[in-house]
């Protein structure tokens, strides 16, 4: 086995430290970013060496490749999730390991050869038929301009997937319920969707490309919830500054909750990637994300991570949200 903590050590060794030997990619999830209210980026700076590392590695010669997990608490549970492999590289085994077990390995490292078996069971099956879920309250003035609002349905198989991403489910779902309850009446169609296949692929939101692509300048806008159900304070905005404007009434409405902040984001939702590439404006709630990569993609993302209270104070935003934009007088600038 080596050990390194990065991409450029790993590119540093000569191929003969690597060939043959299991890589461990050491890079750790930085907490401090997550405690401040960044997990997103915490994670997004840890998640290349799952992605990527094992072509990375294979590259150099490795047989298999382990990762630290990717995650912000060490409570011995490895973190599952995607991995690209590319196609210049031989397909290595990979795997995650615990950070406890990522330390203890460096540290056998350190002091002589270590030799490892590994047994990896996941295989990839054929794919099956499957579908996303939508439904639509059809606007009454125009019906054919579509406000998206989303999560998906899948998740990884270790835990529930109550947080990532049932959680984004049941907040676009409740969203809709409650502008039915109102008996509220969207002039443009509010669409829910709970995406299929976000993790291993995107094959729900590809279709629904496939099928819409013609229509993006009907797409109003998209919303996306996913990541998790932690208090909101604000909206997430991919599109033009002036967009902030626009929604200022919206956003003092918010404000009475506390959620009336927002954040101009790069991007917003993996499903809703190929709309906001199109220029379709996207928005998702500003979610606490300090405790999220905690349970994300282990066998500890269970229903009971879920606050009741935070999970209706995102459907408030969403709805809100959604609505306000359903009836805007204005397009929104792409
Ligand atoms: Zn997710």
């Amino acid at each position: 086995m080596i050990t390194v903590r990065n991409f450029d050590e790993l590119k540093s060794l000569p191929r003969d430290k690597v060939t043959g030997k299991i890589v461990l990619f050491n890079y750790p999830f930085d907490k401090q970013m997550a405690a401040e209210g960044r997990g997103g980026e915490a994670y997004g700076e840890a998640v290349v060496y799952r992605g990527d590392g094992p072509s990375a590695a294979a590259r150099q010669g490795a047989v298999a490749c382990l990762i630290r997990s990717v995650g912000g608490a060490d409570y011995r549970l490895p973190h599952t999730g995607q991995t690209t492999y590319a196609d210049d590289a031989p397909k290595i085994p990979a795997g995650a390991v615990t950070a406890e077990d990522a330390d203890l390995i460096v540290d056998l490292v350190r002091q002589g050869p270590v030799k490892m078996k590994l047994t990896l069971t996941p295989q990839q099956l054929p794919d099956v038929e499957s579908y996303n879920v939508i439904g639509d309250i059809k606007g009454s003035e125009h019906p054919e301009q579509v406000i998206i609002v989303s999560g998906h349905l899948d998740s990884w198989d270790l835990g529930t997937g109550a947080i990532d991403d049932a959680a984004g489910v049941a907040v676009s779902m409740e969203a809709a319920n409650l502008i039915q309850k109102l008996h509220l009446k969207p002039k443009r169609t509010i669409r829910v969707i709970a995406w299929m296949n976000e993790e291993n692929g995107l094959a729900g939101s590809k279709q629904y490309g496939k099928d819409h692509e013609k229509e993006w300048s009907n797409h109003f806008a998209a919303m996306e919830t996913d990541g998790g159900a932690g208090h909101p304070i604000g909206i997430n905005i991919k599109g033009k500054f002036e967009i902030k404007k626009l929604l200022a009434p919206v956003l003092a409405v918010l404000q009475e909750s506390g959620a009336g902040g927002t954040n101009f984001a790069e991007h917003i939702g993996a499903d809703i990637e190929p709309m906001e590439k199109a220029g379709v404006p996207a928005f998702s709630p500003i979610q606490d994300s300090r405790f999220y990569f905690n349970y994300h993609h282990t066998a500890a993302d269970t229903l009971d991570k879920i606050v009741p209270k935070e999970l209706a104070e995102n459907s408030a935003v969403v709805s809100v949200l959604a609505y306000a934009l359903a009836n805007m007088d204005q397009p929104l600038p792409r």
